[in-house]
């Protein structure tokens, strides 16, 4: 992944936005050669806020859906986390929510994180603290370590991993045991005191 030395060599705005731009054209130029190919899934992001994304982009959605989650899935985004972003789509595990809240938070999808919270742990300030971290972070890697109930049948689930991040182009380690509930059907976010 080269968002460690990307980040590492740029910063503030002006760095910000030549990331974003070989980002994009990144993206555009991998994608046109994978069709080729026959194989138009190999790209893969680095992480942005979406505040930030550039201002381009009819064909913008098109390259996300068909590039690789940044879930680390090995599926499209468009068929793994994509839908559940675009409100097509309800997580049916709390897995499946665990990795779309990571990639929303690759993605600076604040409302989307704020709204698989379960309304119990919603607290004042909650809002501006994720957009701080999605703002500062960008997320590099994430592994699913285990899991546990959360699936079509349970009413509550666990889901242990590993977020890697940089921050300032230092990495970082997140490791938590997240917990999750059911909420009127859907799972949500609880706590990481799983
Ligand atoms: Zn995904």
């Amino acid at each position: 992944m080269i968002a460690g030395p990307l980040v590492l060599g740029v910063g503030g705005v002006v760095g910000a936005g030549l990331l974003r731009e070989r980002r994009w054209w990144r993206g555009l130029h991998l994608g046109r050669f994978a069709a080729k190919l026959g194989n138009r899934m190999t790209t893969e992001f680095v992480s942005s806020p979406e505040s930030a994304l550039p201002t381009a982009p009819e064909k913008a959605p098109r390259i996300r859906d068909l590039s690789l989650c940044p879930c680390k899935s090995r599926l499209a985004y468009g068929l793994c986390c994509g839908p559940y972003h675009a409100g097509k789509a309800k997580p049916e595990t709390a897995e499946q929510l665990m990795r779309s809240r990571y990639s929303a938070y690759f993605f600076g999808k604040i409302d989307y994180l704020v709204d698989t919270t379960h309304p119990d742990k919603k607290a004042p300030g909650m809002r501006e603290a994720i957009q701080d971290l999605a703002d500062q972070a960008r997320w590099s890697f994430l592994t699913v370590l285990s899991a546990s109930q959360g699936q079509k049948g349970d009413r509550t689930g666990k889901v242990e991993f590993v977020a890697e991040f940089y921050v300032d182009g230092v990495r970082r380690e997140h490791r938590e045991k997240s917990r999750f509930r059911r909420c009127r059907g859907n799972w949500k976010y609880v706590d990481d005191k799983g």
